[in-house]
């Protein structure tokens, strides 16, 4: 048997939100690391340019190939930018993840105007304006593929309080099939995970669980084993590689089964 070829071999990839809010590893840093590992190269963008660094260094360290940029995706221009010089640095386009996502706290009757609209801009309209401007250019090297991370959040209200949030995460699995449907002549597919409960710096640090809380959260769900980003990294994997050829439009859950659970009472 001969070796296994690298599943990105020879393709580049954008992931935004390439950094981790904390210390630890998310999920934008999982993807680009495990993405460098299959050979791809990667464009890191964030907008803290040092978080992108970290993970720059990491995959520097294992001998991968990457670049960064700082941009706020929620603008329109940070967007044309960013695939402009992803484009530029690597001379093509072929997988773009839109990771980044910000937490929307309030019900109705709390949440402000201006956390609603700044929810919606960086976890919604970013999706659409980094399309807008990488479709074109995937379209010029012969198709591509385009993973967005949504949230289990989309089909199950949790936690009360987070309307804003789960309004954008219902919006990306809109925004996913619309997009799918749109772009699949012309060799575009377009997919999204809906990742459960993980461990990961966001959890941690803008949730502020501690171990303890977060260990707990895991013995809810039907695995009863603990998320992190890997796992959803391993998942975007497979829907940016060719593997995936025939799939689009699709929303997956990456959640221990959380989705099977019915909430009725059982002895
Ligand atoms: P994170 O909070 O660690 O953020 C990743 C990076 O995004 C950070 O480095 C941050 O600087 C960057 N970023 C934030 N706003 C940005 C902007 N406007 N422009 C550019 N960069 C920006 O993220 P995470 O915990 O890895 O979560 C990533 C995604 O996964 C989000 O979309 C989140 O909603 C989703 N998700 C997370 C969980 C979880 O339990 N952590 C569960 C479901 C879904």
């Amino acid at each position: 048997m001969g070796q296994s070829r690298p599943r990105l071999e020879g393709k580049v990839a954008l992931v935004t939100g390439a950094g981790s809010s904390g210390p630890g590893v998310g999920t934008g840093k999982a993807m680009a690391v495990l993405f460098a590992r299959e050979g791809a190269r990667v464009f890191l963008v964030d907008q803290v340019a040092e978080r992108a660094a970290e993970t720059l260094a990491m995959i520097h360290d294992e001998g991968g190939e990457a670049a960064t940029f700082q941009a706020d995706v929620s603008s329109s221009d940070g967007c044309r930018r960013m695939v402009e010089a992803a484009a530029a640095q690597f001379g093509r386009l072929d997988i773009l993840v839109n990771n980044v996502g910000i937490a929307g706290w309030g019900t109705a009757v709390e949440v402000s105007e201006e956390t609603w609209d700044r929810t919606m801009d960086v976890n919604l309209k970013s999706m659409m304006l980094a399309g807008k401007h990488a479709i074109p250019k995937m379209i010029e090297g012969g198709g591509g593929a385009i993973v967005n991370i949504s949230s289990l959040a989309a089909w199950r209200a949790s936690p009360p309080g987070a309307l804003a949030y789960t309004v954008s995460k219902i919006g990306v699995v809109g925004l996913t099939t619309s997009m799918a449907l749109a772009h699949a002549r012309e060799g575009v597919r377009v997919n999204c995970i809906l990742p459960g409960q993980i461990n990961t710096p966001m959890a941690a640090v803008n949730l502020e669980l501690s171990n303890e809380a977060m260990a707990a959260r895991a013995q809810m769900t039907p695995l009863g084993t603990p998320g992190t980003a890997w796992d959803i990294a391993w998942a975007a994997l497979f829907l940016a590689s060719d593997e995936a050829r025939w799939i689009t439009g699709v929303a997956l859950p990456v959640d221990a089964g959380t989705l099977c659970i019915s909430g009725v009472y059982q002895p």
